[in-house]
């Protein structure tokens, strides 16, 4: 057995209390042996000055869209998707997402993310890329039908439905996967009636957007004579396994469904704010037991990956939303970024406990704007940012130590990256 113990540090505990001590972890295993005073490895990473917080867990994002970054901005979800983003994905090669995923995903371990729910299309480009960065994710590919002719749909549901039986626990059990429709309004009900039951068959939960835009759910309530969750629990899509993105326009009917199927709901506040579709109900949905998480949607409409500055938008746009300084404070934060999103898409992480997976960061909390140490939870919660990571450990193995990324090379990503995304614009424009 290889282990390695982080040592120095103060430790974010799973019941949200911080305490100085140590963490040993085996890194063959991926899990962590013990959390305590004097705990020596055969290797050693230094956290002192730091916080020894589980890894962040981004419940919700498109992480190849980093290519469509700063790309079109400025614009409602309707426009910015049917004038700017479909026809620029329509142009995207698998190379493309591959190359856009290993800039996310270099993101993401640059911002303390181990583990994180993924939609898009060529996955097995992302699955590779996960592979290889060392994170942990559950990923499936976005079904689109109101687009296509009987055919295409058709191959596009299939397509989902095998990547999700094809792919889980790929990447030795880092990978988990799910059959995931894109929403309520852009795959048919005859479609949604066939495969959802196929999907309980392969034993995968199923992911969605819904209720992101009040324009989602009228057409809904017009049509169907239901609230979109309704519509969804009568297709057998509201079950404990599955999760939901954003969930901004949710009534009491449907906050009170999702609380009683225990369906994850994944908050995505700085995409609900730029996009301006409006503002999710956070703590009324905590409030009644709903399985909240939270992610960062994709990078096109946040602009970042970073889980630090979605926390505090959280936390700053729950408040107003429900018009108490009180609401979404500073220790539900530090769960969302943690073991909260983890349960909502139903992956084991997010813990720092004996015999839970070794999925941690270390944040550096000598920067001015961490000083002072009176709260370390609220230092989390409301002034850390992605560049205060210092160390990155998912399932055990180091992906960044000392702000150096060792399972991606930096620069040759960067520069990859920023010539697709030049190439997929001038396509995309032509
Ligand atoms: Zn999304």
């Amino acid at each position: 057995m290889a282990t390695l113990s982080i040592t120095g540090g103060q430790v974010l505990l799973p019941d949200g209390t911080v305490t100085r001590a140590d963490v040993l972890i085996d890194q063959e295993g991926g899990e962590i042996l013990e959390v305590g005073p004097n705990l020596a490895g055969e290797e050693t990473l230094d956290a002192s000055g730091g916080l020894v917080t589980p890894g962040f867990v981004n419940g919700h994002s498109h992480v190849a869209m980093t290519l469509l970054r700063g790309y079109a901005d400025d614009k409602p979800l309707e426009s910015w998707l049917q004038e700017d983003i479909w026809p620029a994905e329509g142009e995207l090669t698998a190379e493309d997402v591959r190359v856009g995923a290993e800039l996310g995903l270099l993101e993401m371990i640059k911002g303390g993310t181990t583990a994180f729910a993924d939609m898009y299309f060529e996955m097995p480009e992302i699955v590779d890329a996960v592979d290889r960065a060392g994170l942990r994710a559950r990923l499936g590919h976005g079904v689109v039908t109101v687009v296509k002719d009987d055919a295409g749909a058709r191959e596009d549901l299939e397509t989902s439905l095998e990547f999700a039986r094809e792919y889980d626990s790929a990447a030795d059990g880092r990978i988990s996967t799910a059959f995931m429709p894109h929403s309520l309004t852009t795959v048919g009900r005859e479609y949604l009636e066939e495969f959802v039951p196929k999907a309980r068959e392969a034993g995968v939960p199923i992911h969605y957007h819904a209720n992101e835009t009040v324009d989602e759910v009228t057409p809904i309530v017009e049509d169907r004579g239901v609230r979109p969750l309704a519509y969804a629990a009568e297709l057998g899509m509201l079950e404990p396994e599955d999760f939901v993105a954003h969930g901004v326009h949710v009534d009491e009917s449907e906050i009170g469904l999702l609380a009683e199927a225990g369906t994850g709901v994944v908050h995505c506040p700085a995409s609900n704010m730029k996009l301006a579709s409006g503002m999710a109900p956070v703590q009324r949905m905590l409030e009644a037991g709903v399985a909240v998480g939270l992610g960062t949607d994709g990078a096109a409409s946040n602009n970042d990956l970073s889980m630090l500055d979605e926390a505090r938008d959280a936390a700053m746009i729950g408040k107003l939303a429900a018009e108490d300084a009180s609401a979404v404070p500073a220790e539900r934060i530090a769960e969302l970024l943690t073991h909260s999103t983890a349960d909502a898409i139903g992956l084991e992480s997010g813990r720092l406990e004996e015999g839970a997976p070794a999925d941690l960061a270390v944040i550096d909390l000598e920067e001015p704007h961490l000083t002072p140490a009176h709260d370390l939870v609220s230092q989390l919660a409301y002034a850390a940012a992605a560049s205060d990571v210092r160390h990155t450990i998912c399932d055990g193995q180091v992906l960044m130590r000392d702000r150096e990324v060792l399972t991606l090379e930096e620069d040759a990503v960067l520069e990859r990256a920023s010539e697709a995304a030049e190439s997929l614009v001038a396509r995309a424009e032509e």
